[in-house]
């Protein structure tokens, strides 16, 4: 067999006869759109159209694409060594990421397990809070605290602290294991009674059997894209306390800035036992994710009731090229301009958006750091929704009411606004074809 250029159209037919999408059927109803190649907030389409990647691929690129500092860093590390196996061999760029990541993680956050993906980052941390928990005395404790509209990722484990109902794993209720859900927490700017009758409702749910609590600290992402207050995260921190049970951080989405925070746990002021990074942790140019933790967690899985070992070890562990990308991702953040273009993003974002609030079929606007989110009344349609985007020239990829945002910090004004501009569209056009319209 030859491989050969596929010209878009052959591409597309070629991708819709055999190639699974994200949460697609095969062939998926709209046509995927081809993508030739990527640079600073911009996608440039196979027939040449730019458009401003308003997703950041899916939190990833916070840089933007192709940020000459990480490609310089895969370069120089390709030509040593792309890839060894971590089992029983060490490298440089594990442990310059390794050091990195407990020089901005809060000082008792020590050890860190890297994996593949953000999936298996929490997988590795509920393994670790259930290995701990026995090496404390308390195999009784099988289960989990969290909360609704949470998202994890999507393999089983994960999927079982996924939102039950909303979230995309409704397909699997009786197969996943049994876990303990709070109601979602209550709504960024909810009064302190509103909070403080939340969490005592959320203690009480705090039987023997629970090991810890799992959430997305601030931001809920892909469940909902609803955020919470800081005192939220605090009263679950506090919770934790009291009832010598781990709390768990899925900081994937929301980890290095995205909501104005290096973590959203800092600006609440919380440590949590177990923090689980990936997505932006590479800058968007590959998979990586890692799984931080305390030594006294450590402590508990080496004892031989906590089993001796972390019972976990993925082939492309602390993978070479990743990890030296993701130094250099991450050494972008090291002089704080990130704060300021985040911090402006979210009041660009606020401005273009807010208005939105009072167009016919819009529910609600939210805006958080670089995270700008458009609730509708009705699900959106997807057909509509991409053709609108490369019709005005900025991608974006809402999913079932949300129509939402998070640009590269790189983003400019100029780009912003037509970010903006385009979910107006979608918005308007959403109306316009349910029948919404005032
Ligand atoms: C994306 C995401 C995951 C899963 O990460 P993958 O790399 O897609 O496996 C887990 N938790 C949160 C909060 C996420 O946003």
């Amino acid at each position: 067999m030859t491989t050969h250029a596929h010209d878009a159209g052959e591409m597309i037919d070629f991708d819709q006869r055999h190639i699974w999408h994200p949460y697609s059927p095969t062939p998926a109803k709209v046509d995927p759109v081809p993508v030739a190649s990527a640079e600073g907030a911009y996608l440039t389409l196979a027939d040449g159209r730019r458009l401003i990647d308003g997703m950041s691929s899916w939190w990833a690129a916070a840089h933007g694409h192709g940020h000459p500092a990480l490609k310089q860093a895969a370069h120089e590390q390709i030509e040593r060594m792309s890839h060894v196996m971590f089992g029983g061999l060490t490298h440089e760029p594990a442990v310059r990421l390794a050091e990195k990541l407990i020089g901005m993680a809060d000082e008792p956050l020590q050890k860190v397990f890297f994996s593949d993906s953000g999936s298996v980052a929490v997988e590795v941390a509920m393994k670790m809070c259930f290995q701990y928990s026995r090496g404390i005395g308390h195999p009784e404790r099988t289960q989990l605290l969290t909360w609704l509209n949470g998202y994890h990722g999507d393999t089983f484990a994960t999927m079982s602290v996924c939102d039950p109902d909303g979230g995309m794993h409704s397909l699997w209720g009786d197969l996943v294991m049994e876990h303990v859900f709070a109601p979602a927490p209550p709504a960024r700017g909810a009064d302190e009674h509103t909070i403080r009758a939340y969490l005592s409702e959320m203690d009480a749910l705090v039987t023997e059997k629970i090991a810890g609590i799992i959430v997305e600290p601030v931001v809920q992402g892909a469940g909902g894209m609803r955020f919470h207050d800081e005192a939220v995260v605090r009263g679950l921190r506090e919770i934790c306390d009291r009832h010598g049970i781990l709390l768990i951080a899925d900081e994937i989405a929301t980890g290095f800035g995205r909501t104005g925070a290096l973590f959203t746990t800092q600006a609440a002021g919380v440590t949590p036992d177990i923090l689980c990074v990936g997505k932006a942790l590479t800058g968007g140019f590959m998979s990586l994710a890692a799984t931080l933790a305390t030594d006294e967690v450590a402590r508990a899985i080496d004892t031989p009731e906590g089993g001796g070992v972390l019972m976990h070890g993925p082939t492309f562990m602390g993978n070479p090229l990743a990890c030296a990308v993701a130094v250099a991702s991450l050494s972008l953040l090291d002089d704080g301009q990130w704060r300021r273009n985040v911090a402006r993003i979210e009041s660009e974002l606020t401005a273009g958006l807010a208005p939105l609030a009072q167009a016919p079929g819009v529910a609600d606007v939210r805006c958080l750091g670089a995270i700008g989110v458009v609730e509708l009344e009705e699900p959106v349609d997807m057909a509509m929704a991409t053709a609108t985007c490369v019709e005005t020239g900025v991608w974006l990829r809402p999913f079932g009411k949300l129509v939402y945002t998070m640009p590269p910090f790189i983003a400019t004004t100029e780009e912003v606004t037509a970010i903006c501009r385009t979910i107006e569209e979608i918005v308007t056009r959403h109306a316009a074809a349910t029948g919404t319209e005032s």
